[in-house]
């Protein structure tokens, strides 16, 4: 194991630390430890670069327990070391049937994204390997108890069906992956339709009174946002929105509700939310019973 230092953390409210990579600027990955009287509460894992465990250590001596804000990949490949999760029931079939490149594959990735000086230290060994670990179900409005302070979890599914939100009321911070941002991705498999996500966007704005700050897994943002993300959604629902044609992940054409202006986190009305979406998923309410077949959820 080298000694490189794969992580740094800053205390953004008491016993309140944002964890992101320190052996690169080009991944804008968030992770969160909230340490309480009994426990501290680990939020995602990121990519399983370098030990997270090892680093969470160096910040708290209780014992950890881990969340996850969804099931993607940047947000669960370090879960292994934290021997079991929670997350929603929505997405923990998607998590067990993830798979993730091996270590070699993941060092070479990191090594591509570090600062110079560190490639030639970086070491195999150094990677967390992927593999799932016992996943047990949150549900909507589920209560976590760190022994003096509570996180509550509120379900906005959008983005992957089971996308949730770690709301702080004493510290006024919600936790929110991936759940609404600049680039709010409706276009994976099991993602939801827009409609279903307003849904989930109205019942979020319920608690927009007791946070000031969205810490996500890539940005952080106002709580207006969730205001943005509704009149968005109406608009695309309406047919009125931009339809944006770009190129998105994995080079397939994909369709945008507001227009950008000069980057993909840039709406060219100077707002913050956008979000892509699949023109043939919007209006389904997502109300009938879910169909299971028994098949893996393609991921896109
Ligand atoms: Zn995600």
């Amino acid at each position: 194991m080298s000694d490189v230092q794969y992580y740094k953390a800053v205390e953004i409210a008491e016993k309140s630390w944002q964890i992101e990579y320190a052996f690169t600027d080009q991944e804008h990955v968030y992770c969160y430890l909230l340490e309480g009287r009994d426990c501290a509460l680990v939020i995602d894992t990121m990519y399983g670069y370098g030990s997270l465990k090892t680093f969470c250590e160096t910040l708290t001596e209780k014992p950890l327990k881990l969340v996850c804000t969804h099931f993607h990949l940047d947000h669960v490949a370090a879960n292994s070391e934290f021997g079991c999760c929670y997350m929603h029931h929505r997405d923990i079939a998607n998590y067990y049937d993830s798979r993730l490149p091996g270590t070699e594959q993941m060092l070479l990735h990191a090594k591509e994204e570090a600062f110079p000086e560190l490639r030639e230290r970086m070491e195999e060994a150094d990677m967390v390997a992927f593999a799932p670990v016992p996943a047990y179900p949150l549900y909507d409005g589920d209560l976590l108890d760190l022994g003096d302070r509570k996180i509550e979890v509120i379900l906005v599914g959008g983005h992957s069906a089971g996308s949730v939100v770690f709301l702080d009321r004493e510290r006024r911070i919600a936790y929110t992956g991936d759940c609404c941002n600049s680039n709010t991705l409706l276009g994976f498999g099991n993602s939801l339709p827009v409609a279903a996500y307003l849904k989930n966007l109205l019942h979020f704005k319920k608690y927009q009174d007791q946070f000031d700050m969205m810490y996500g897994g890539h940005q952080v943002l106002p709580p207006s946002v969730i205001d943005e993300g509704i009149e968005l959604c109406a608009r695309i629902i309406a047919g009125t929105d931009d339809k944006e044609q770009v190129q998105g992940m994995f080079g397939r054409m994909t369709t945008y509700g507001a227009r950008h202006a000069d980057g993909p986190l840039s709406r060219a009305d100077g707002k913050l939310f956008n979000m892509c979406y699949r023109p043939e998923r919007i209006l389904e309410a997502e109300e009938r019973p879910r169909v299971i077949d028994f098949k893996p959820v393609p991921m896109f």
